[in-house]
């Protein structure tokens, strides 16, 4: 604490005790960069400074917000759990980790985050910095990713932190690790190095420990992107990553071969698309990586110049190129939204 005193970061969100900026912050900060994240957090609370103007946006309008951000998932348990709290608990957020852990999308790492920066409860927040901390200088080499180790862990946290300032606390050793015992640690200039574990048995760069090896599944989406005078359908994803971002019609195959003629033909019919079309132009495959995902796309520009026969046009929107950009897209459709004539 006394490290973090001389070490205070500036973000917007330590000035409040308020627990829906607090959970937002911890939201939003989730698998991102605070470098990333921050923009995010700031116009969030300019445009929803309270948590039932959050639950009163429209979902699409909540997607356009958050889009760039990934994990979107994130986004929709945010709003509906705003919506629960605005329209169940009168706008008031529980008061602590028992009740904030029953909330959609919290976790014990926000309800404790929550639970101890808004309330002051004596809740230790256990996350990828702390975690890193605690094995280093305790010398945990059991794999974190293992129940037990995760239940040690969040034991030893309990053991550690401060509980006439549990928040100061918290707060210091989650920066502690992002900053000071980080992936990239500054051992040297620590002040923790004389009693370090790792540091003594030069065990830094292998703790802490992980056993499981990321599986990455590869995808390969092949995109088509529709004209029709002058304007371009689109859809909503209703399920699977992007749930809730827009996109074009969308056929998956399990290789990077173009599609042929039928098969486009075919994917227009499910789609309730019945008029002959010219394929305009096919662009070259885009990567796209995700934490346990490989998507390779691809985007087939199809002119249709006939009337539509619709057989169900309920899913589908036609929009100018103007418009397009009202919609929230997954980021992997940047480059090609940016390009399109
Ligand atoms: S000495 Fe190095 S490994 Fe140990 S706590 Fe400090 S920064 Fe982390």
């Amino acid at each position: 604490m006394s490290w973090h005193h001389q070490n205070l970061p500036d973000y917007p969100w330590k000035k409040t005790n308020d627990p829906y900026k607090i959970w937002l912050s911890e939201i939003i900060m989730q698998q991102t960069r605070i470098a990333q994240g921050t923009p995010y957090y700031v116009k969030f609370v300019k445009k929803y400074p309270t948590v039932c103007s959050l639950a009163k946006a429209s979902e699409d309008e909540l997607m356009k917000m958050w889009e760039g951000l990934g994990y979107y998932r994130r986004a929709k348990h945010l709003h509906e759990t705003a919506k629960y709290i605005c329209g169940e608990l009168d706008g008031s957020f529980p008061e602590n980790y028992k009740g904030l852990i029953k909330l959609k999308g919290i976790g014990p790492y926000s309800a404790a985050a929550i639970a101890s920066f808004a309330y002051k409860e004596v809740c230790a927040v256990v996350d990828g910095n702390v975690n890193r901390v605690l094995c280093r200088y305790f010398g945990i080499v059991n794999a974190i990713d293992e129940l037990k180790t995760k239940k040690l862990i969040q034991e030893l946290a309990q053991k550690l932190i401060d509980r006439k300032q549990p928040d100061s606390y918290n707060q210091a050793i989650m920066d502690f690790g992002a900053k000071q015992c980080s992936k990239a640690p500054k051992c040297k200039q620590c002040v923790l190095s004389g009693s370090c574990y790792a540091f003594k048995e030069e065990k830094v760069k292998s703790l802490p420990v992980k056993n499981k090896k990321l599986k990455v599944r590869e995808r390969y989406f092949h995109y088509l992107d529709v004209n029709h005078s002058g304007k371009h359908l689109i859809r909503k994803r209703t399920s699977d990553i992007w749930e809730g971002l827009f996109e074009f019609i969308l056929i998956e195959k399990n290789n990077d071969l173009k599609l042929s003629k039928s098969a486009i033909n075919k994917a227009l019919l499910e789609n309730g698309i019945s008029a002959s079309f010219k394929l305009k132009a096919f662009s070259k495959t885009n990567i796209w990586k995700l934490t346990h995902q490989k998507i390779h796309g691809n985007f087939y520009k199809i002119e249709i110049k006939e009337k539509i026969q619709w057989q169900n046009k309920q899913a589908h929107k036609m929009v100018s190129l103007k418009e397009l950009r009202n919609f929230a897209f997954p980021k992997f459709f940047d480059e090609y939204l940016n390009n399109i004539e």
